[in-house]
């Protein structure tokens, strides 16, 4: 089977693949493999007020654009102190525009901080989720619903970054259990913990057990 990530972030796409290599006969493609150029409408498919509905918009527009069974993910950072913030909106939190790749992670992570502020360290709770949406047949012809997964990873959120694995808001998430942040844990160990591994394996779990096919 062909699978489509549709994905423009190299660090998830690397994250995916890892996880996706248990399903047998599985062939993971991605946007750029495909040729397929970044165009600015994309932004547009992850507007809504939901992961699942900005997942499943994005698997939708890619399996149209490609006739490729395709999955995609939507996540963030749900804060508690800020209600639930930056959730939905986690890619574009600070207020600034046109950055991108680690300028942008930088400012975001800047923006996060300023707001929490001093608040005590056991009140900086929050959890990364993760909703991966597959779309296999065109559902026009078929009705078939897209396979909708949902991952989540608990943790505190620090007051400065610590490592230098991981991207976006890794080095300020304090995995509790750890001890450590997701930027100073190996990638096969934030796979088997986070958000994104949660619910990837579980996707992986739905393709071998044929629940989709
Ligand atoms: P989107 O899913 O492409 O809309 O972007 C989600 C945003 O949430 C990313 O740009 C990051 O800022 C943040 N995010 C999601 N997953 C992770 C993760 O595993 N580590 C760090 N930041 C993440």
């Amino acid at each position: 089977m062909e699978l489509l990530v549709a994905s423009r972030s190299t660090h998830k796409i690397s994250e995916i693949r890892r996880i996706l290599e248990v399903v047998p006969n599985i062939r993971v493609l991605d946007l750029e493999e495909m040729c397929i150029p970044y165009d600015p409408s994309e932004e547009e498919l992850e507007q809504f007020d939901t992961f699942e509905e900005n997942a499943t918009s994005k698997a939708s527009y890619f399996r149209r654009v490609t006739g490729l069974p395709t999955v995609a993910d939507d996540s963030g950072l749900e804060v508690d102190l800020l209600g639930g913030a930056p959730g939905v909106r986690s890619k574009r939190f600070a207020p600034t525009c046109g950055r991108e790749g680690i300028e942008l992670d930088q400012a975001n992570n800047a923006h996060l901080l300023a707001l929490l502020g001093d608040a005590p360290f056991e009140e900086r709770t929050g959890r990364y989720v993760c909703v991966a949406a597959l779309e296999r047949r065109k559902p026009e012809r078929t009705g078939e619903q897209p396979t909708v997964v949902r991952g989540v990873a608990s943790g505190l959120i620090l007051d400065v970054p610590r490592g230098s694995g991981g991207f976006g808001y890794d080095p300020l998430f304090l995995d509790k259990e750890l001890g450590r942040t997701f930027a100073e844990i190996s990638p096969s160990e934030k796979n088997a913990r986070s958000h994104r591994g949660r619910a990837f394996q579980a996707l992986a779990e739905r393709l071998m057990a044929a629940e989709v096919s």
